[in-house]
């Protein structure tokens, strides 16, 4: 039987800042490898800059594969256009000293923002462990950069734990330490059913969390890639979800649509409980992320009353 949700903290939320708040939106992009994906990383973050984000996340490689590719996205985000960048920075296979003096070029160079992470393991070493001389984890990371500067730190939260995790009330420990040592918002790994979000936001406020904790959408480019990611950081595909998605991926004209309902019915689930910010995972693509936020912005502008319904209408419609 299904467990009863008990949505008391998410009403109260709702009531505070009413129902017609404008959604705040955060972008995660990785970092272009070729100049072909670079023409169309910068078409994206254009698109979307139009929603104005209140940051844009270049994400690390596994191991700090991508590290140079990073730093050049960051900084040319920095210095080419109005948004605001949050650098990924990982613990893996990097010393301590590597790390912080990545961190001082970036505080250097003007980022303000970094999105801490521990990273995982190589595909062939599937046993995290950690650098003699590094970080071992990201709770350990943050309050590096923190002795580093006054970064604004985001960190990972996990609706349904982290697969390394000995329990979900240790995860909610993790994630707590990593916030007590100077991080200031958790943003999480994707999911499916919202129920899966509210439950754990109930779970962190129960347990003295009072940061913002940012759900994670991923809108379905690929649903089989999508199903191989999942299986690997142990997010759950609800049972309806593969139904949906059968005999589409030759037909982006159909499939497209699809999965940009499913975000949006995900988002609005969780809209209509309070939730105001929503962080996505681009994938480099603007179609789908900017159909879900268009229809956040009309909902909203829906409920507002009607003297600020022309402002939100307007903002969507950029
Ligand atoms: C929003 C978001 C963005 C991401 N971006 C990237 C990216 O750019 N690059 C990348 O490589 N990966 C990225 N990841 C994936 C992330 O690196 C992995 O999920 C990784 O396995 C865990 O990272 P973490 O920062 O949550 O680790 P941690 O918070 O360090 O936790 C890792 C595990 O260790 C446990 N743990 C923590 N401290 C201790 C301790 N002292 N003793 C024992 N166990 C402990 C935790 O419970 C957890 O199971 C991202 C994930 C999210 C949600």
């Amino acid at each position: 039987m299904a467990e009863a949700i008990d949505h008391t903290l998410h009403s109260q939320v709702r009531r505070k800042h009413g129902p017609a708040t404008r959604p705040r939106f955060s972008f995660e992009y990785f970092p272009p490898a070729s100049p072909l994906a670079e023409e169309r990383f910068w078409r994206t973050l254009r698109a979307l800059g139009s929603f104005d984000p209140d940051f844009v996340s270049v994400t690390y490689g596994a191991g700090g594969t991508t590290q140079d590719r990073t730093i050049h996205a960051v900084e040319r985000i920095l210095n080419e256009t109005d948004l605001k960048p949050a650098a990924h920075l990982t613990c893996v296979g990097a010393s301590r000293a590597q790390i912080d003096a990545l961190a001082e070029h970036y505080w250097a160079a003007g980022v303000r923002r970094i999105v801490a992470l521990r990273g995982d393991a190589p595909k062939d070493q599937p046993n995290f462990k950690p650098q003699a001389d590094g970080y071992a984890f990201a709770a350990d990371l943050v309050a590096g950069l923190r002795r580093v500067a006054d970064f604004e730190i985001s960190v990972a939260a996990y609706p349904e734990v982290h697969p390394e995790a000995k329990s979900a009330e240790a995860d909610l420990d993790n994630l707590k330490r990593k916030l007590d040592a100077g991080a200031t918002r958790a943003i999480t790994q994707f999911f499916f059913d919202p129920d899966d979000f509210l439950r754990f936001l109930d779970r962190a406020r129960a347990a003295g969390i009072t940061a913002p904790i940012i759900p994670g959408i991923l809108p379905i480019v690929n649903f089989k890639r999508t199903c191989e990611i999942a299986a690997s950081c142990k997010a759950s595909i609800p049972s309806w979800l593969p139904g949906l998605f059968e005999g589409l991926e030759d037909q982006a004209d159909v499939r497209d649509p699809v999965a940009a309902s499913v975000a949006a019915d995900l988002c609005r689930y969780l809209a209509a409980r309070g939730v105001e910010e929503f962080h996505f995972y681009t994938l480099n693509r603007a179609d789908l992320t900017s159909a879900v936020c268009r229809l956040l912005l009309c909902d909203a502008a829906m409920q507002a009353e009607p003297e600020r319904r022309q402002l939100l209408v307007a903002g969507a419609a950029q």
